[in-house]
């Protein structure tokens, strides 16, 4: 079934998505960083998501070569600015070249380091709120990641995490797999969260069966 959901992707974007961002990925490839980008068709999701929340202001955390960055800082637009975090200055190194080569390098601003300890110092220079946070780094933190998320965004905003549903394991409450765990974990947050509302989404594609959690942050009661 894995290679009927990969060839799918293939078409869709051979007839959809176009090949927009692929430069990176085969930088990222000949850099000998980790396949774990969102796939195109995701990258593309992603940049729609962002154009239709208006969004200018961006914080992605986990930056990896920089390909979900570059489709999200396609969305801002010229005076928009996505801030992005990454563990990894050998990817945060590729992360900034593919995205002065696409053109959009101006609008990233990169930081490295664990995203907990580079959070702080985001909120502090945070002039106003972040209109779309994308979390896509170490799954056990997701949780602490919408905590802060929440600290950083404004009611409307978007929250979006990728990879909770785990090829379907997110189901098992028995699970003893951290990143289960923490799925189970973000999931309940999500629901127990009076200044969200979110759902979760299961995707198939190339890269197997996984699904991302959508949230927005609430206004005030009424
Ligand atoms: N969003 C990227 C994309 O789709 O192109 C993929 C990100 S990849 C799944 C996860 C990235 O998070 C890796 O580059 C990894 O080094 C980084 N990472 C892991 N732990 C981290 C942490 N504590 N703080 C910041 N980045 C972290």
């Amino acid at each position: 079934m894995t290679n009927t959901w990969a060839d799918v992707d293939s078409y869709v974007v051979d007839t959809l998505v176009g090949t927009e961002g692929s430069p990176a990925l085969a930088a990222n490839a000949e850099a000998g960083l980790p396949a774990i980008d969102v796939s195109p068709p995701q990258g593309k999701l992603l940049n729609l998501l962002a154009r239709t929340a208006g969004a200018r202001r961006v914080l992605e955390i986990g930056t990896l070569g920089g390909y979900s960055t570059e489709w999200l800082a396609r969305a801002v637009g010229d005076g928009g600015l996505v801030v992005t975090l990454e563990f990894e200055p050998r990817h945060a190194k590729v992360a900034r070249e593919n995205l002065d080569r696409a053109g959009v390098g101006a609008r990233v601003d990169i930081r490295v380091g664990a995203a907990l300890d580079t959070l702080p110092g985001v909120a502090e220079d945070a002039t106003e709120p972040f209109d779309l946070v994308f979390i896509d780094a170490d799954k056990v933190n997701n949780s602490n990641y919408v905590q802060w998320a929440l600290r950083l965004t404004r009611p409307g905003s978007v929250i979006i995490v990728d990879n909770v549903v785990r090829g379907g394991a997110v189901v098992d409450e028995q699970s003893d797999d951290p990143n289960v765990r923490a799925s189970r974990e973000l999931i309940e947050l999500l629901a127990a969260e009076p200044s969200l509302d979110a759902t979760v989404v299961q995707t198939v594609g190339a890269k197997g069966w996984d699904g991302f959690a959508y949230a927005i942050v609430n206004g005030p009661a009424s």
